[in-house]
């Protein structure tokens, strides 16, 4: 007689999704029992290899991996992509459940912008340097706030976030340490595509024809880098890298060297560690990239 069949291997299980604080904060305090540690992994949704590798990170520093799903209204000027910001929800649930993520977390706008709502987060002085803030002036105001307030929602231990958002990195780090706040912002190296461009919700904006030319960016700055290391004056080597990627078809926001950690600018390759930032258009596409040099 032909035994059982063998099991079919079980389907991950979807994480528990909660929408309001009240239930959050019965879902942290169950996670937290027995001092268990937790790790926040804040995100747009719109999963990627990028997001998946914070949440990697997030399992090797902390017992239990909350991941929260939030579109944020308040970093999005009005003529920005808000309305088409891609949503994936299924996706990025299964995405989480192969993960053995513990919780998601994703309010609605209401939930985590009640009527009345009016306190804002100025963000500390990385925030201010000339770099995105000075192309998407709300923008490090909506993030600090949101941010802030998924900080205290959550009270994690570590807060997971991507290199591939530079400014945004050292703004949440500076905001959790002038603010006291008691966990360890940890950041997580840019993980890219095969051919170098670094992933990003927005590449799916991309034509065949822009798709194409969007690695120039990781290009240019691989060789400004090596260009300066080599001793090249930085203001040479930037005029060079701008060009290339003009003539790649982009509309160029910034390429810029600046100091590692406070991004401050930096005229002699002494101002050591430096960051070389790029921020430029594709079309309607805006993408963004840095690199250590
Ligand atoms: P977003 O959903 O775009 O707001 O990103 C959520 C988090 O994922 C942020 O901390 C980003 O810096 C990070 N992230 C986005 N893309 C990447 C990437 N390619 N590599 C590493 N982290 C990323």
């Amino acid at each position: 007689m032909k035994r059982a069949s063998k099991r079919k291997p079980e389907k991950p299980r979807t994480p528990p999704v909660v929408r309001t604080i009240a239930k959050l904060r019965r879902a942290t305090a169950e996670l937290r029992r027995r001092n268990a540690s937790i790790a926040l992994v804040p995100t747009m949704g719109a999963l990627h290899d990028g997001h998946l590798a914070l949440v990697r990170q997030a399992k090797r520093r902390a017992k239990r991996v909350v991941v929260s799903i939030f579109v944020n209204p308040a970093q999005f000027a009005p003529t920005e992509d808000l309305a088409s910001y891609p949503r994936t929800w299924d996706a990025d649930l299964a995405a989480l459940a192969a993960l053995d993520v513990d919780l998601i977390w994703a309010p609605t706008v209401a939930e985590m912008y009640p009527q009345g709502f009016s306190s804002r987060i100025d963000p500390p002085a990385v925030a201010k340097v000339g770099l995105e803030d000075a192309h998407r002036p709300h923008f490090f105001g909506g993030v600090a706030t949101v941010v802030a307030k998924l900080f205290t929602q959550v009270a994690p231990d570590f807060a997971m976030f991507g290199e591939k958002d530079y400014q945004q990195l050292k703004v949440v780090t500076a905001m959790a340490r002038d603010l006291d706040l008691r966990l360890k912002v940890v950041g997580v190296p840019t993980i890219r595509e095969k051919d170098g461009l670094a992933m990003s919700s927005r590449n799916a904006y991309l034509s065949a024809a822009e798709r194409a030319a969007a690695p120039t960016l990781q290009r240019v700055l691989k060789d400004c880098a090596k260009h300066i290391r080599e001793g090249r004056p930085i203001v040479d080597a930037l005029a060079v890298g701008r060009a290339q990627i003009e003539r790649a078809g982009f509309a160029l926001d910034y390429l810029e060297a600046r100091h590692a950690e406070t991004l401050a600018p930096v005229a002699a390759t002494t101002d050591e560690p430096l960051r070389l930032l790029v921020a430029a258009k594709l079309g309607k596409t805006r993408l963004i990239d840095n690199i250590a040099v």
